[in-house]
């Protein structure tokens, strides 16, 4: 168990069960101190997560092996019963299922209600289940709010128990600023998977309980002081900063028209996408941290690395042969123009009849140096410039198939298996961007060589971006609809929820820009008077701006 070999599991827990006076015996004797060692090892840092979810695919197979033997009255002792949920609109699932997978070898219950969870079906769960906390998790910004919702409406529902913060989007600060105030319980921030069985023990021990909370709410206090110190920084006005773009030439030199306008879309070919894998993220999603492919020869990730690395292959074979999962895309050119801050993509080339219109932010806060204050638009030629530039959009998907792959390996308890295969999906969508964009540079006509090496593309060592849209440049989710809408995104089976989240997860979206000084920056704080612009631009309301720009804005509502 605690080396996560499966291969004699039935036998040996059979061995087991004629020895023991009751099959709960063998799981609260033999596995339960077999997980204890897992779960120690992995406190020390001496075990990494892949290694631990192949542990718990060795209990899960034990478990499932004695229940029948058991009596349905008989059950397992456990330390608390956890509610876990990716909010409403978001789809993030990976960090939570590990986070489930830890705390579940640590002999806690846990109900995962999957993602895009609404409010009122948290709430009711924990309280049916009788949950010793809730763990809310969430990837894009948008959740934020939602978590403050959920946060409020515990009180509301007078809850007592904790409520755990996690997901990439989540921080201590919003913690501490935005969640915690609204809830009456203890909200607490868990950084990652490796953290969460220490909060969650803490939480639950009635001996630990109250300094832990004492010391978590000292500190978001002191979190909460420095925000209030820190919440506003020097901003130019909106049209100051517009003046100050960077100064940009558009001709021949950086100007190229694509081979084709309009949209294409097809399926991808896997085994042709397998060579784009930047997998240093695959491993990064297992909270393995050294770089690949120097990762296989590090002191102590290295040998867990090389076998997750096979397993991820033989899993990329077996997709390939079964037809398992679907890579598909769509992406196109438009002419187009910057018209203030705003792209302008226009339906032909008498660009006279708008196809879309992508309102950019601009840089605002003041920089000590006299550098440019960045906004996508400056990329793309001025329409009073005269020149016929152009843009590009694309999406793609690799997530068609992916869950129920995934969910075909949770039913047979590999959870090993089921991660890897949403980790890798997530790859693939990523894989398939890079390959797409750089056709699409193809396309254009401005890189001729043949092919670069995966190093050079992951270095983004080639002409040209490809903004996302909820990313630093271009932090409004909401655009992903008009950029659907243009390129019929639907078509390829991928769909926007109520917070504009791709799903399935593994997707990918954004805009190719291709003037040779177009690169990534951060738009960072926003004043209201670039708000009110950019509500007027977007025909929207300055609430529905600030709703969405929420992290952004450098003044409370
Ligand atoms: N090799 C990585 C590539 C993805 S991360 C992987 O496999 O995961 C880089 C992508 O994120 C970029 O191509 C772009 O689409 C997006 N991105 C990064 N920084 C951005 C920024 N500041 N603004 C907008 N998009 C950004």
């Amino acid at each position: 168990l605690v080396h996560g070999v499966t291969d004699y599991i039935e036998g040996d827990i059979e061995e087991a069960r004629q020895k023991y006076p009751s099959p709960l015996a063998v799981i609260e004797g033999p596995l339960m101190a077999g997980m204890q060692v897992v779960g120690d090892l992995f406190g020390a840092g001496q075990m990494f997560l892949p290694q631990v979810v192949k542990s718990a695919r060795v209990m899960k197979r034990a478990v499932s092996y004695l229940t029948p033997f058991m009596d349905t009255t008989e059950a397992q002792n456990k330390k608390g019963r956890l509610v876990l949920a990716t909010v409403k609109g978001d789809v993030h699932d990976i960090g939570k299922n590990i986070v489930g997978v830890v705390l579940g070898c640590n002999d806690y219950e846990v109900i995962d209600l999957g993602v895009m969870v609404p409010a009122d079906k948290i709430l009711d769960a924990a309280e049916q289940q009788n949950a010793s906390a809730i763990g809310l998790s969430g990837l894009i910004t948008p959740s934020l709010d939602e978590m403050v919702f959920v946060a409020k409406e515990m009180s509301r529902r007078k809850l007592q128990i904790p409520l755990l913060i996690g997901g990439a989007t989540t921080s201590r600060q919003h913690t501490a600023v935005k969640v915690a105030p609204g809830y009456t319980g203890s909200t607490v921030h868990v950084l990652d998977a490796s953290r969460a069985v220490g909060v969650v023990s803490a939480l639950l021990d009635p001996k630990q309980r109250e300094s832990f909370c004492q010391k978590n709410v000292a500190e978001q206090e002191k979190l909460r002081r420095l925000y209030a110190h820190k919440k506003t920084k020097a901003l130019l006005p909106i049209e100051t900063a517009a003046e100050n773009g960077p100064p940009l030439s558009f001709n021949s030199e950086n100007v190229s028209v694509p081979s084709f306008l309009g949209r294409r879309l097809d399926q991808a070919d896997i085994t042709e996408l397998r060579r784009y894998i930047d997998w240093t993220f695959f491993f990064t999603a297992w909270e393995l941290t050294a770089k690949f492919p120097a990762i296989f020869e590090h002191p102590e990730q290295g040998p867990v690395a090389r076998e997750l690395y096979t397993v991820a292959n033989e899993l990329l074979d077996g997709m390939v042969n079964t037809n398992a999962l679907r890579a598909c895309y769509v992406y196109g050119f438009w002419p187009a123009n910057a018209d203030g801050s705003d792209i302008v993509l226009f339906t032909d080339e008498t660009r006279t009849r708008e196809a879309t219109r992508f309102p950019m932010l601009r840089q605002q806060v003041v920089k000590v140096d006299d550098a440019p204050y960045m906004c996508l638009a400056d990329f793309v030629a001025p329409i009073s410039s005269g020149v016929r530039d152009y843009v590009g959009a694309f999406a793609v998907t690799a997530g068609i198939g992916a869950d129920a792959l995934a969910s075909k390996y949770a039913s047979a308890h590999d959870d090993y298996r089921s991660i890897a295969v949403k980790a890798l999906a997530d790859r693939l969508a990523e894989a398939l961007a890079e390959k797409l964009h750089e056709q699409a540079r193809h396309d254009w006509g401005y890189e001729n060589s043949p092919s670069l090496s995966n190093d050079d593309l992951i270095a983004e060592r080639y002409r040209g971006i490809r903004p996302a849209f909820g990313y630093p440049a271009c932090p409004d989710h909401t655009q992903k609809r008009a950029l659907f809408d243009l390129l019929g995104a639907e078509e390829i089976g991928v769909t926007l929820t109520e917070s504009f989240a791709m799903t399935p997860a593994a997707s990918v979206s954004g805009i190719y820009l291709a003037h040779p000084k177009a690169r990534y920056f951060n738009v960072g704080r926003i004043g209201s008077d670039q708000v009110h612009d950019y509500a007027r631009r977007k025909h929207t309301s300055v609430q529905d701006v600030e709703r969405w720009l929420s992290p952004n804005l450098n003044y409370e509502v």
